[in-house]
């Protein structure tokens, strides 16, 4: 199995291998091709078997860098996990032209106020995300690809509501892809009630 079979962009694959991957992981193999085909995926894997990748490689392929528009949204349980996540995806992102911005609590407002303008990718917490939506900020027209990361961790933080909020803003159509270690009830309820015909990946 390799990355160059999945047809990805030529510039998707170059940040592959400019990252230094040579061949994916195994929700790699099993998760990119559905999430770039625009599916719904559940991918329940722990940490250490290459999720951040898998979805960050998947959000770059599916928005139109052409586009100034915010087009994928990731969720994170964490500031600092926000921002490792926010990394990746610029490092893979190298050669797309476009702008990865990280919005989480701890940054001055006005700094999301000018980023998030022409941000093509978000990656978040739940806090400040709301926030930036209910004060359209952070704009949601475009937004077709919402991912949740540690969907179990978020939850078990307190962010339920916010995170159904937010699912109450977002357009009604768009593609969820939830990973979690675990899935306690709380989780499978966020994906009976949100996701449409989802694939259900387990590594
Ligand atoms: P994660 O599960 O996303 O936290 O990733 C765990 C570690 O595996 C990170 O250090 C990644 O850089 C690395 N990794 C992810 N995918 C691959 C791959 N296809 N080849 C080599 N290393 C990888």
């Amino acid at each position: 199995e390799s990355f160059d079979l999945m047809g990805l962009k030529d510039d998707v694959l170059h940040g592959i291998v400019s990252h230094g991957f040579e061949y994916p992981s195994k929700i790699q193999q099993k998760a990119i091709v559905p999430i770039v085909k625009g599916r719904d995926v559940i991918a329940q894997a722990q940490s250490g078997t290459g999720k951040t990748a898998t979805f960050s490689i998947g959000a770059l392929e599916r928005i139109d860098p052409k586009l100034n528009k915010t087009q994928a949204l990731i969720l994170s349980p964490t500031r600092e996990l926000a921002q490792q996540t926010a990394e990746v995806v610029e490092d893979l992102g190298e050669f797309l032209k476009i702008n990865v911005h990280c919005c989480i609590g701890g940054v001055p407002i006005e700094v999301d106020m000018k980023k998030l303008r022409n941000a093509h990718i978000v990656v978040g917490t739940p806090g400040r995300v709301i926030h930036m939506m209910e004060e359209h900020v952070l704009k949601t027209k475009d937004i077709k690809t919402f991912i949740l990361d540690e969907a179990d961790e978020m939850l078990s933080r307190g962010f339920k509501e916010k995170i159904y909020d937010i699912f109450q803003i977002l357009n009604s159509n768009v593609q969820v892809v939830l990973s979690s270690a675990t899935m306690p009830s709380s989780v499978y309820k966020v994906t009976s009630k949100f996701m449409r015909d989802p694939i259900k990946i387990l590594v």
